[in-house]
Formats: structure tokens, sequence, C-alpha cells
């Protein structure tokens, strides 16, 4: 086996549950990881098309670090919360008090939950607001099918906190559990095991039990039908595009196996992938189990093939290890990035690996000069920027990915 990008990541994924020894300073959260850490997140939501928003609890299971500690702090933005429950040790619920500051840019809104005693599960109630930032409603004339709502989740980097109450850092790590209701003739998905969706009744469960930061928590409802592509990918998709997105993406299984030839084995038992309408502004998102896939790359050529090898490769470089902090995203996207064309490498041959080389490189450089110099580091100063927004602009020329 190589050593690479794999070997550090999977020494850093037995640290599941537990925060990073190095204490990077992670300026965008409120989260109070050294006093408790969240390890199992259970969703219970309602998707709301009418009101742009979903509605329910999460329910956090707790694991204090100190034994002084009483308070629980959650990172939110634009969400009202209703009231917050705790389960005390001896199993008994209780009201708990909590109080939500001011807003205060795109770090949100301070979630601060008081315990009498140390906690074992925390339950909020909430709703989501329609500008909620990491979550996209759309009307059915926005769609494929015209017929549907759709809406979709772009947590990363800072965005979970905008439909989640959660301590909205790549610094911790947590399973997660959901039960996700819908209009009965929609389908919802999300980043972990789909087979409870492939029935479409309009209530679906899902398990999530590999523990992933928030910015990979994502869901997805719409007008989706899927359709299996080898013994372990799928795409789900609305049905105008699910056909030619399948014969668009039928090399994604080889692209695994070769994958797994050169850096392990996947980790995470299925690879799906999920169709997004045009509107979604990143070419795709890593989102484990689900890659989240802009139809534009449909080319009907496979030219832009490379990008389902970029969101795989995340399965191995970003979703087992990740930065701490996001000043050093180039620390997820450069190994990505390397095993993205050695995988078009071994799949497509080398002529089509290195044109891919010389066209990134040449994107990369016309980038450069429209980005202004303290930007053009691997470790970024944000000084209270949203990472994304700041990438978003950068990207302005050709697809972009992440
Ligand atoms: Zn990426």
């Amino acid at each position: 086996m190589k050593l690479s990008a794999l070997t550090f990541g999977l020494a850093i994924a037995g640290l599941s549950h537990t925060v990073m020894a190095a204490k990077a300073v992670d300026e965008h959260t409120y989260s109070n990881l050294d006093d408790v850490v969240s390890t199992h997140l259970h969703l219970d939501l309602d998707v709301d098309f009418e009101d742009k928003q979903l509605e329910g609890f999460v329910e956090h299971t707790l694991q204090w670090q100190n034994k002084q500690a009483r308070t629980l702090v959650l990172d939110t933005r634009d969400l009202e919360i209703d009231r917050v429950m705790y389960q005390s040790q001896n199993g008994q619920w209780h009201r708990a008090d909590f109080t939500l500051a001011p807003r205060s840019g795109v770090k949100g809104a301070k979630l601060t939950i008081k315990f009498k005693q140390q906690a074992k599960k925390a339950r909020i109630y909430y709703n989501s607001l329609p500008q909620a930032s990491g979550l996209q409603w759309l009307t059915p004339v926005q769609t494929a099918s015209k017929t549907h709502p759709f809406m979709y989740s772009q947590s990363q980097a800072i965005h979970a906190r905008s439909w989640i109450p959660v301590q909205d850092t790549p610094a911790m790590r947590t399973t997660y559990t959901a039960r996700i209701q819908t209009p009965k003739d929609v389908r919802a998905v999300m980043s972990a095991d789909n087979s409870e969706a492939f029935v479409k009744d309009g209530d679906y469960w899902f398990d999530m039990p590999q523990a992933i930061p928030p910015y990979l928590i994502a869901i997805g409802a719409g007008n989706l039908e899927y359709k299996e592509m080898s013994h372990q990918t799928a795409i789900f998709a609305e049905p105008q595009i699910l056909d030619a997105s399948v014969a668009e993406f039928n090399d994604t299984q080889a692209m695994i196996d070769k994958t797994n030839a050169m850096y392990g084995e996947y980790a995470w038992g299925r690879y799906d992938l999920l169709m997004l309408p045009p509107s979604f502004p990143f070419g795709g998102m890593e989102n484990p189990r689900l890659s989240f896939i802009t139809p534009t790359v449909v080319a009907g050529d496979k030219s832009l093939v490379n990008l389902i090898a970029h969101e795989l490769a995340h399965s191995w470089s970003g979703n087992l290890v990740t930065n701490a902090t996001w000043e050093d995203l180039w620390l997820n996207e450069g190994f990505t990035s390397y095993v993205e064309n050695r995988i078009m490498e071994e799949v497509f041959g080398r002529d089509r690996a290195v044109m891919e080389q010389a066209l990134d490189a040449a994107g990369l450089r016309a980038q450069l000069t429209k980005i202004p110099e303290p930007d053009t580091r691997l470790n970024l100063k944000l000084n209270g920027r949203d990472l994304m927004m700041l990438l978003v602009k950068c990207h302005t020329s050709k697809v972009s990915y992440f």
C-alpha cells in the first residue's frame, strides 16, 4: 500500500468522539468542546414545503469532559428555539433553561443551555426559517419535473447550524439517526444509510453509524426516483434526468474498485449519488454515502466525470480525516485533488489524467490573479468570513467543486 493520505486518515479516524489533540482554535464556533461533546444526534424533523422550514427536534447524547461543567453551548443561525428538555442520569426528563444570544455575523446566535446536573441527553425543539443559509427551497417550476418542490442542504462550512442546533466545528464528530417526514409523494434522502428511503411513503428513517463532523450532515427531498448502477452504487434523481445520469456515471463502481486497490477499502458501505437541480452552486458535495451532484456535469460524453472521482476521493481524504478549522481546508482539498487525479488515471488512462492536471493548473493560475494576495495562501486567515462564500466568489469561471 502506498504511504498516502489514507494512512494519515485512518489513524485520525480512530479518534472518533474525541476532540483532536492539537488545539487549533476554531473562530467559527461557540461550542464548549472542552466541557462536553455530543457523541450522537437524533433528528426528528418535518419537511414543510409550504412554510419553507424544518420543524421538530434534535436530541444530543452528551459525553462530559469536565466534571464541573453544567452548560452546553451550541451554534445556531436563524433558528427559532421553542424549548429544551434534558434527561438526567436516572432517566427522567426535565425542562432546561436556555438563552439564545442575538445573532453575530456569519457565526450566528449562541445557544447556551444550563442544566442542574450533567445531563445524559438534551432535546431541543426548534424550527428553521425560510432564509436558512444551509437549505435551498425550490418551487416546482425550479425543478426538472415541474410538479414537486425540492429541498436540499449544503452544510459545509458553517451552515449546519442554520438547520440544526449543533457543535458546528470540523473538530468534533458525531453519529446520527433521523426520522424525516415529508408529503407522501416526496422522497427524502440523507448522508446516511438510505435503504429505508427506497420505499416512498413520506416517512423515512436514517442511520449514520460512523462519526462525522456536522458539515457532512446532509438532507435532500423532492420528486426523487432511484436506479441501481451496481451492487454498491445507485442514483437518486428526478425521473426526467435519471437515465441520463446513470449513463453518464456508470463508471462509478470501477472508480471505487480502483481506489480500493490504491488506498484501502471504501469504509462507508454504499456510495450513492443525489442529482440536484441545476441551481446547486457547487459542482458536488462529498456528503458521506451520498454525494450531492449538479446535473450540469451530465455532459453526455463523460467529459466531466472527474467530479465524481473528486467527491468519491473525499470518502478517503476529508471524510475520514479533515481540517480542525476552516483555515486549513487546503489539507482536505489538497489530498483530495491528488486522489481524484489518480482515480482518473487508473480508470481512464494517463493521457486524460495529464490533460486534467494541465487544465486544473491553468485554472488555478487564472484564479490566483483575481484573488487578493492574503487569500492565495494555503493557511487562510478568515477573520470572521465564511469560507464557502469566499470560495464561491473565487470560482466564477468554471465548474467548481468541493
Ligand atoms: Zn473537494
